[in-house]
Parts: C-alpha cells; sequence; structure tokens
C-alpha cells in the first residue's frame, strides 16, 4: 500500500522564524520594521524549530512527506534561501529525506493529501480540509498540537 501525503509548512513549523531577528544588525530591523519577511538573507539566520529536524525525519519513514511553504511576494529570493536551509539541515544529495520535496506555493489547498501541518490558516492552510475529504489540518502550535512530540504521537498511528 501507498504511504499516505503529508505537507508540512516551513516557518513557525519546522524553522524558527523568529530566531533569525536576534541576529539581525539593529539598524537592520528598523529599516524592515513592519515588513520584516522582506529583509535579505532572513531565512538564511533561521535556527530550526526544537526537535524539528529529527520529528520530519522520523515522519519520512511513515509517510509520502513534502514541504509545502510560501514565499512572501515581495523576497524572491526567499525561495532559493528555503530550498538552501532544507539542504542545509536535511541533507541536499538523493536519498536525503526531503530530496526533491519542496513545494512552494500560495494555495495550499490546492495539493492532494492526507495531513497538512501548518501554524497558520493563511494560504490555503484553512481550505485544505475542504478540498482534500478526509484531510486534516493540523495547527501545528494550537491547543492540540503544541510542539512536535504531540504531532509525531498523534500522526504516528494514523501513518497506516
Ligand atoms: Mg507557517
Amino acid at each position: 500500500m501507498s504511504q499516505k501525503i503529508l505537507y508540512i509548512d516551513m516557518d513557525g513549523v519546522i524553522c524558527d522564524f523568529y530566531s533569525a531577528f536576534d541576529k539581525l544588525a539593529p539598524e537592520v530591523r528598523t529599516e524592515y520594521a513592519g515588513r520584516e519577511d522582506q529583509i535579505p538573507g532572513l531565512f538564511a539566520l533561521m535556527d530550526p524549530m526544537p526537535s524539528a529536524v529529527e520529528a520530519v525525519t522520523t515522519l519520512t519513514s511513515l509517510f509520502d512527506v513534502y514541504v509545502l511553504s510560501t514565499v512572501p511576494w515581495a523576497n524572491v529570493t526567499g525561495a532559493s534561501q528555503k530550498i538552501e536551509w532544507i539542504q542545509r539541515y536535511f541533507g541536499h544529495e538523493k536519498g536525503s529525506p526531503l530530496w526533491k520535496r519542496v513545494i512552494l506555493s500560495h494555495h495550499k489547498h490546492l495539493n492532494r493529501g492526507d495531513y497538512l501541518i501548518d501554524d497558520r490558516s493563511r494560504n490555503g492552510a484553512a481550505e485544505f480540509p475542504d478540498t482534500n475529504p478526509g484531510g486534516e489540518w493540523v495547527h501545528f502550535g494550537s491547543e492540540q498540537f503544541p510542539d512536535w512530540p504531540t504531532v509525531v504521537d498523534y500522526l504516528t498511528p494514523r501513518a497506516a
């Protein structure tokens, strides 16, 4: 039997968006106040969320896993930075857990699958169950799914 399809968001789920800000010069923070997602090189500065690399790697052995992330429309270099980030933490070679498994979209509900792990409802995340009957939005950071261990415990018995 083929594995169920699982999509995983990046910002606030695999990588810690806010960890980058502590590494920025104060003048850069001031210049980009209110439009932080346009800061050049921002994505490369992000740390992984706690347990994220281990959890995602575990899930790739159980599900057909794809990263499903959105690039800020005003920061097109974010696309290459996101792929570089995935390669840095998960490997760039054939056979690495996320090899050629990055999808960048503003319309996540158009992807066909079983589960979407996402911390926000935007860009089609909340509509994912509507367009995928039986599909589920695992709302990362919510009361039900506060962290990666909770998510892995929830999804593991649902893989088969
Ligand atoms: Mg996110």
